[in-house]
């Protein structure tokens, strides 16, 4: 069985001088770990084929069909607030575009194929606890409704990669994105100054993701404006979730509006603004609680580099820049208000029921998730499971009695909230325990096991209550590594 796959490569064909062409590294003893099968079937693939040696080539990375173009692409980017002119994929390969029965574009993209000449001083690899981490969370993102690149497939490649803790089996995920530009993207040319090519990325940009924006006057300002749309919508969405990126760095901020680079990531347990989980950011500079703010300053960014596409008068391009960028904070209070009254199964956004329900949580070290799993008992007249979430329960009766003064219809309200709020999240402690076994003991079955959880994040399971339990209260503080 040979693997018939088509590429398209418009990034390859449209956009020279924003990558290297490129190849994956040959591996020992390259094997399929894991196929996204309900992926598979949307795009139109084939998963015999994937899954025959022909496929494993392709998804590994070693072996790709004569319709690919494998490149690794340019970009730059602010890491931690400071520029780099000059990033890229240091151990990615972009191999093609696929398009799907539906006509829609989706690139594939290999992580972990290499060293790249981006590579840095890194060593181009990827293993497989951090591969899995993605493939998990990207899937429960999905199933959450929120915008998220998508695992296609997990191999492994057969050798051992040294990391921080010792060797670890070396793994390369396959994914999709509806493109790979990012913010950095578009820092990369404007860094250099090259208006043209610019112009040439943006018009790129605009016939993948604004097809409404072609040829219309302002396109550039317009665009800016799209962009913060959908990513300050993705932030309040992360936000109604607990979620925490980890690395808000503008070469990780796409132009899709998706949730891209699931790195030192996690879920949020108990309520706290300053939850990090990345071992790397001391200073909490990507915490829950400052997403917001950076998702702005990462627009502010591309902002920056559009310039001179939106004005060729400086001074008037920077106001009207601006202008876009001061709506945003407006824009993204509204989008994240949207959320919680959603959550709340309020019709209408009461913001002074939202903002105070986050002041009750300070302090309380609150389940995010139980919180509003259990608002149908309370709503209900039982508002005990409710109370027993806070170490004052003193603090809930007060803002309850205000919340169900906004309630219309109570039988409405408790199925918007629970069609909202999922009782399956991927769980620091759960999460972990599934990785530690799949890279040190070779058992994929706490992976399955959690995975089956998290794609149906709504629907109440059988014998699955330690699946949607916080982890025990003396558990150990999870931190991820962004050695990844
Ligand atoms: P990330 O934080 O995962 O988005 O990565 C930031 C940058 O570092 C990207 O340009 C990656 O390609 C690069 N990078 C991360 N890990 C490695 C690695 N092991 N080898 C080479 N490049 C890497
Ligand atoms: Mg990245």
């Amino acid at each position: 069985m040979t693997l018939e796959i088509a590429f398209d490569n418009s990034y390859a064909q449209d956009l020279q001088g924003l990558y290297m062409p490129w190849q994956g590294q040959e591996w020992p003893n390259p094997q399929l770990c894991l196929l996204n099968a309900p992926l598979t079937e949307a795009l139109g693939l084939d998963p015999v084929a994937l899954r025959s040696a022909s496929g494993v080539g392709l998804l590994s990375g070693h072996a790709l069909p004569d319709s690919a173009r494998p490149l690794a692409q340019a970009y730059a980017g602010h890491q931690f607030g400071g520029f780099s002119p000059q990033l890229g994929d240091g151990r990615a390969l972009l191999l093609g575009e696929i398009i799907d029965p539906e006509g829609a574009r989706w690139d594939l993209h290999l992580k972990g194929s290499g060293r790249t000449p981006f590579a840095r001083g890194g060593d181009g690899r990827a293993v497989l606890g951090p591969v899995l981490r993605e493939y998990l969370i990207s899937e429960a993102m999905h199933a959450l409704g929120v915008p998220t690149t998508r695992a296609l497939a997990v191999c492994t490649t057969g050798d051992k990669v040294l990391r921080q803790f010792g060797p670890e089996p070396g793994a390369v995920l396959a994914r999709i994105a509806s493109s790979h530009l990012r913010v950095g993207t578009f820092q990369f040319f404007a860094a250099r100054g090259d208006t043209a090519k610019l112009r040439l990325l943006l018009d790129y940009a605009i016939a993948r993701h604004d097809p409404d924006l072609t040829a219309t006057p302002d396109a550039a300002l317009r665009f800016l404006e799209q962009v913060g749309a959908r990513q300050v919508q993705l932030v309040a969405q992360w936000m109604g979730l607990g979620f925490v990126h980890g690395v808000m760095n503008t070469d990780n901020t796409t132009i899709s509006g998706e949730t891209i680079d699931y790195g030192p990531c996690a879920f949020m347990d108990r309520y706290d603004p300053a939850t990090v989980f990345s071992s790397v950011d001391q200073l909490g500079r990507y915490s829950y609680g400052n997403q917001p703010a950076i998702v702005i300053w990462n627009l502010a960014r591309l902002a920056e580099a559009l310039l001179p596409l939106i004005d060729s008068d400086e001074k008037r391009a920077i106001r009207r820049a601006t202008d876009v960028v001061g709506r945003l904070q407006e824009r993204y209070r509204q989008a994240w208000l949207d959320v919680f009254a959603k959550k709340l199964g309020l019709g209408v956004p009461d913001a002074t029921v939202i903002d105070e329900m986050h002041q009750i949580w300070v302090g309380e070290s609150v389940d995010f998730i139980s919180f509003f799993r259990a608002l149908p008992e309370a709503i209900d007249g039982n508002p005990q499971s409710l109370r027993a979430l806070f170490q004052n329960p003193e603090k809930v009766g007060p803002w309850l009695a205000r919340y169900l003064g906004c309630i219309e219809d109570p039988t409405d309200a408790i199925a918007q909230i629970r069609a909202a709020n999922p009782i399956y999240i991927p769980r620091n402690h759960l999460v972990e325990e599934a990785l530690h076994a799949a890279s040190f003991k070779d058992d994929m079955a706490p992976f399955h096991a959690l995975l089956e959880r998290v794609r149906r994040p709504f629907e109440p399971a059988e014998n699955a209550a330690d699946f949607a339990r916080p982890a025990p209260e003396d558990a150990p503080e999870i931190v991820t590594y962004c050695g990844t």
